[in-house]
């Protein structure tokens, strides 16, 4: 892809970032993400060449017509300390999520809350390693953390990884003991590195020896881009963004970050209000309960994984 003026800039961006003092930093970033938007807006936030199903694809457990996926990546203590209120949330609306923690950054998850989460139905996933950036420097920094994120995928009993950033090299995530990664998305050009696979559906990672892994790609903007850059004070793109998901018979994954969201009306300039959240949840509810199957990450991994030998060999993409 040849760089123009806003990739360009976001790279440089990035470099300086460490320096550059937040709310400068945020100014910038919108400015960056709204001719993002203007360039993109072909292929975002629907790239018409994703919707089409692979080769091979079995369809969704009962007939449903398309599966909806809630995930969340807990970025700091702030979203930390709301996980149980969003958890309780989601309960009241009957759907369950999974909650991805990063297992040496600058919180530490209390066992109790995993169990809580569990034992209510939700799914524990492992975040990156440390979030700062740097997991996929080299591959020999990828190859040293693994057997640490392994570690944690033991412990806390998960099959699921999402990398901070959504950074990816879908060969070196084969190091991990997962059954999905799910770093990547259709499109999303706001990302650091924003090459897309493509496709809502979710597909088989090959590895050695019949190893490998499910890939499951986000496909509904996370609630950052939406509400903190692009600062869209309403739900409408996920809702025209679902209603395309379903019409394709794809996967909606929602990455939504308690980090941002704001449970009262004091707010912060990188919070949105839960309400937004709620909203959808509640829209999604009445108007696709009976068409949607509406399960973990895990569960879409795993039936996946029953049906991968309907798959191409070649369904690797990045
Ligand atoms: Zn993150």
């Amino acid at each position: 892809m040849t760089l123009n003026r806003y990739e360009g800039l976001r790279n440089t961006y990035y470099l300086l970032k460490p320096a550059i003092p937040w709310p400068v930093r945020m100014a910038l970033r919108r400015f960056l993400a709204r001719g993002l938007r203007r360039r993109f807006r072909a292929s975002w936030p629907i790239n018409e060449a994703s919707g089409r199903a692979p080769e091979g694809w079995p369809g969704w457990p009962d007939g449903k017509e398309f599966a909806f996926v809630l995930t969340h990546d807990i970025e700091g203590k702030r979203g930390l300390e709301r996980c149980r209120g969003l958890a309780e949330m989601e309960m009241g609306l009957e759907f369950r999520s999974s909650f991805n923690f990063v297992p040496e950054g600058e919180y530490a998850t209390p066992e109790p809350l995993r169990a809580f989460l569990r034992e209510h139905g939700f799914e524990v996933g492992v975040h990156d390693l440390h979030h700062d950036g740097k997991l996929y420097r080299s591959r020999q920094t990828f190859q040293s953390a693994a057997p640490k994120i392994n570690q944690y995928l033991t412990s806390w009993g998960a099959v699921g990884f999402r990398s901070g950033f959504m950074l990816h090299d879908l060969r070196w995530l084969q190091d991990l003991n997962i059954r999905y990664d799910a770093s990547t998305f259709d499109t999303d050009p706001f990302e650091p590195q924003p090459d897309g696979v493509n496709t809502i559906f979710p597909f088989w990672v090959p590895g050695d020896d019949g190893a490998g892994y499910v890939e499951l790609p986000c496909t509904l903007p996370q609630d950052f881009t939406l509400f903190i850059l692009l600062q869209e004070t309403a739900i409408d793109v996920w809702k025209s963004k679902l209603e395309w998901v379903a019409a394709h018979g794809g996967l909606a994954l929602v990455n939504a970050h308690p980090d941002y969201m704001s449970f009262d009306r004091r707010r912060s300039a990188s919070e949105y209000g839960a309400d937004l959240y709620q909203g959808f949840l509640e829209y999604v509810a009445q108007r696709y309960r009976k068409t949607g199957w509406f399960a973990l990450p895990r569960d879409v991994a795993n039936y996946v994984c029953q049906h991968r030998s309907a798959f191409p060999a070649s369904s690797l993409r990045v």
